[in-house]
């Protein structure tokens, strides 16, 4: 089964997709992790999508469109898609790229937020760098502080656009480029609406009733 998880930056959706992965074996296709990977990797992809993450801009559909074409075989047990489609074109290449492979969305979950949260949201969270653990300084700081959860480490990141300044040019193109695509997938009767400031336990729940149904 593949499905979106659409929202604006800090609406959840990497946090309910690690959680998919763990329940139900599905992968997370994050394109933003993928870039973050390629940057770290020096690679040409990196090396142009850095400065145009940084400043909370949306990096090519080419591009974009061309990582998740390399990582969808990888999931067999269903897509969670992240981060992607941005854009109504990247839309349009997903349908391509699924439909090549015999593939078809079952669901475009699409996490209602209070986006005046969401900065407070944003700024205020960071990851294991050893693992990816997700936490948030106020929200869910790790049991023992300065020590991963999941797999005790010490060491922790932040992300360098998860700054307010960045964020609200974030939220900005999600507004004006990214809800937009939302009437696609409603003409075809995919969208599912899940209420996205409740408890992660309870946004879960809502998710996992949906992919139940
Ligand atoms: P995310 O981790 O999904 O919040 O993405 C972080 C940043 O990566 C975004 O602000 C964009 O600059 C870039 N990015 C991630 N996914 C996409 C996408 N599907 N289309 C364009 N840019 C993206």
């Amino acid at each position: 089964m593949d499905i979106i998880l659409l929202g604006p930056p800090g609406a959840g959706k990497g946090t309910q997709a690690h959680r998919l992965e763990a329940d139900r074996g599905m992968k997370q296709l994050s394109t933003g992790d993928m870039l973050r990977a390629a940057i770290k990797a020096g690679t040409p992809v990196g090396r142009e999508a850095k400065a145009v993450m940084e400043r909370g801009e949306l990096v090519s559909d080419a591009i974009v469109s061309a990582l998740i074409g390399e990582h969808l075989e990888s999931a067999t047990r269903g897509a969670i898609f992240d981060g992607y489609p941005r854009t109504q074109p990247q839309a349009e290449a997903l349908e391509l790229l699924l439909a090549d492979r015999g593939r078809e969305l079952a669901h475009v979950i699409e996490l209602k937020v209070d986006e005046d949260a969401l900065v407070e949201r944003i700024c205020g969270r960071f990851s294991c760098a050893d693992c990816g653990a997700l936490y948030h300084e106020t929200a869910k700081p790790p049991e023992v502080a300065g020590t991963c959860d999941e797999c005790g480490g010490h060491d922790f990141k932040k992300r360098p656009d998860d700054n307010e300044e960045t964020v609200r040019n974030r939220m900005a193109e999600y507004r004006a480029k990214t809800a937009p695509i939302l009437p696609f997938y409603e003409r075809r009767g995919l969208v599912r609406e899940v209420d996205g400031m409740g408890s992660v336990e309870a946004v879960a729940a809502a998710i996992d009733a949906i992919l139940d149904s």
